[in-house]
């Protein structure tokens, strides 16, 4: 691999954080990496995504190149708000170095990320160009918000125009405790349930003449977290279902409910489907209810099925790729919330690398320059390897 380096991570970076992004708001973000890519070559198209009830979304689609294949690095650069912006103790969008690390709201998720893959890029373009081949950059406003106008909708506008991508990368924060210990190359599905058991209100020192659904609740949520899904799979570590929220519309001591409420989220593994896991969760409710002679509804939301990109050759080129930056082979893993690579596994493989997440979406969010300056690697030696392959 060559040795020329001569865009810093941390400077872009820090151009990126200086923008307000929040979403849905573009905060010159979209157009100052455009300005970054054009230049060099990138075909750039600005692409606002709409939906009735839902904020126009900014987004960004820029390749270089038109033949295969066709490496694709996908990501985004709306950020959550800062919160309290006083509970910091940098301003979030000052972008200000102290300590050996860069501070801004979205350090770590992921206008870092971002900015050491456009660094990894214009490296390897400075060093000889594409020599075959295309490599773009997907890039959208809408990832930490609802995701309707960002990824899937450029997916769809990719597929219309008749471009396929070969390869992707995503470039959320993805590291656990040193940047690139894990190649994530899948993710959990996860779906919400909503279980409401009806009773009869009633005084509750004349319990004969009421139906308290509290109890009988309380038997369907013990029978759905006591009982095991599976026991996870090769790739995956177990299914989860966890109870999230209990609610009981009283405000009085002396009244028994007419109804109550839980909510649960579930993460699934690659043994199970949405409508699998649908029909699982219902079963259990009946069988509890059937128990505790309870009255129950139950409604489902959510969307994020699960996926896994199987080992083979995109996965063996990251993973070369960081053994020989880092002397360290990554684990491979799906743990963790879902990300846009949930559109994009319809497409093509793809794997998500990038820096640690310990402080994303957190007040003082960071990244340590050194953690730029190793991921920047990591994404050079993956770019030459790819297009050597
Ligand atoms: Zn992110």
């Amino acid at each position: 691999m060559s040795s020329t380096r001569s865009h810093d991570p941390v400077h872009l970076a820090q151009a990126l954080i200086r923008c307000r992004s929040v979403t849905p708001e573009e905060g010159g973000a979209l157009t100052w990496l455009a300005s970054q890519l054009a230049p060099v070559g990138f075909t750039c198209h600005r692409l606002t995504m709409s939906e009735p009830g839902t904020p126009d979304v900014q987004n960004l689609y820029a390749r270089l190149g038109s033949g295969s294949p066709h490496l694709c690095f996908a990501g985004h650069t709306d950020v959550v708000p800062a919160g309290d912006e006083a509970a910091w103790t940098r301003p979030p969008f000052g972008a200000e170095i102290a300590g050996g690390a860069l501070y801004g709201r979205g350090a770590a998720d992921m206008k870092g990320g971002v900015a050491c893959f456009l660094a990894a890029a214009l490296d390897h373009l400075a060093d000889g160009g594409l020599k075959r081949g295309s490599l773009s950059f997907l890039i959208t406003g809408d990832e930490e918000s609802v995701a309707i106008n960002g990824t899937p909708k450029l997916l769809a506008w990719l597929k219309a125009r008749g471009e396929t991508l070969d390869a992707c990368l995503v470039g959320e924060p993805a590291s656990a405790e040193a940047v690139g210990d894990q190649i994530k190359i899948g993710r959990r599905g996860y779906v919400n349930a909503r279980l409401v058991v009806h009773g009869n209100q009633g005084h509750s020192a004349y319990g004969e003449r009421a139906e308290n659904p509290i109890p009988k609740l309380a038997r369907i949520i013990d029978r759905l977290s006591t009982t095991p899904l599976d026991n996870g799979t090769e790739h995956f570590q177990p299914s989860s279902l966890q109870a999230t929220i209990v609610s009981v519309p009283n405000a009085a001591t002396n009244v028994i409910p007419g109804s109550a409420q839980a909510n649960f989220n579930i993460r699934y593994n690659d043994l199970h489907t949405r409508p699998g896991i649908e029909a699982w969760v219902r079963e259990h409710c009946e069988i509890a209810a059937k128990e505790v002679s309870a009255r129950f509804s139950l409604s489902f939301e959510g969307t994020g099925n699960v996926f896994l990109t199987k080992p083979g050759p995109l996965v063996d080129t990251m993973r070369a790729a960081i053994q020989g930056v880092t002397g360290r082979a990554p684990a491979l893993t799906t743990t963790g919330g879902t990300s846009d690579a949930r559109f994009i596994k319809d497409f093509c493989p793809v794997v998500e690398v990038g820096l640690r997440n310990a402080t994303a979406h957190q007040v003082d969010e960071h990244v340590a320059l050194a953690d730029l300056a190793t991921l920047t690697q990591i994404y050079r030696c993956f770019i030459e390897r790819y297009f050597a392959a």
